[in-house]
């Protein structure tokens, strides 16, 4: 197999992560790996066996034990079942958030990350993919925005999908997250050094393609490595 690519995007909740790491991958031809759905979907296993966010030996052996596939069209499976709906709940951004800081539960889908971006080239996303789980990936982006910005991007999506919600409490549970996600002592949410930094508030999903497309450009060729 000849050499892949990597491109890890990272940055805080509602910058635009997954719609643009979704729409460059088709461009590129490249996998398109939601890490975050990986933590959104421990969290929901837990849930739904009874087991609390903060119990780390169970939660650690189910992170182990899962099987997470992220399809077409950004389809989550776990375990043979579609929970792509079930995993996108507010309470779950919660539990995602709160299992994610356990180191055991981050080694077991760090490891599955990695096997994931060895075997194809991939553009994938979360908190630590430039800083721990591929710090030498050919193209490393910090996608960010304001968090006013961030939680009515978050309205918006949460009122297409039905579930209509207050600016504020949105905004306050974004913060609360953020916050959690930039302190915890295992690979806290950070700008890698050599990480592009694109801030997209005010521009649109098309300016904020053309932007990191650009980016990649730079870097890469023709699906290639640039050696210079
Ligand atoms: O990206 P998303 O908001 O779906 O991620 C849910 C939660 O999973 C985040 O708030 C964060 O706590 C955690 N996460 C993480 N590391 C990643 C991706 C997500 O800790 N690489």
């Amino acid at each position: 197999m000849g050499k892949t690519i990597t491109i890890a995007i990272d940055g805080p909740a509602g910058a635009g992560k997954s719609t643009l790491a979704r729409r460059l991958a088709e461009r590129l031809g490249y996998l398109y790996i939601d890490t975050g759905a990986m933590y959104r979907a421990v969290a929901l296993w837990a849930k739904r066996l009874g087991i609390g966010w903060d119990d780390a030996a169970r939660l650690e052996q189910l992170a182990r034990e899962s099987r997470i596939e992220l399809g077409a069209g950004g389809r989550v499976v776990l375990n043979g079942e579609d929970v792509s709906e079930a995993i996108r709940e507010p309470d779950i951004s919660e539990g995602a958030s709160r299992v994610s800081a356990i180191p055991g539960v981050r080694r077991a889908l760090v490891e599955k990350q990695q096997q994931m971006g060895r075997e194809a080239s991939v553009v994938m996303e979360g908190r630590d993919i430039g800083t721990v789980v591929f710090p030498q990936a050919e193209v490393k982006i910090y996608l960010d925005a304001t968090p006013e910005e961030r939680a009515r991007r978050r309205l918006k999506d949460l009122a297409a999908r039905g579930l209509p919600a207050e600016f504020a409490q949105v905004l306050e549970e974004m913060k609360r997250r953020d916050e959690r996600d930039s302190t915890r002592a295992d690979s806290p949410l950070r700008q890698a050094p050599d990480a592009v930094y694109v801030d997209s508030t005010g521009m649109t999903e098309d300016e904020v393609e053309q932007a990191l497309l650009k980016i990649v450009r730079e870097r890469t060729s023709n699906g290639k490595e640039v050696t210079n």
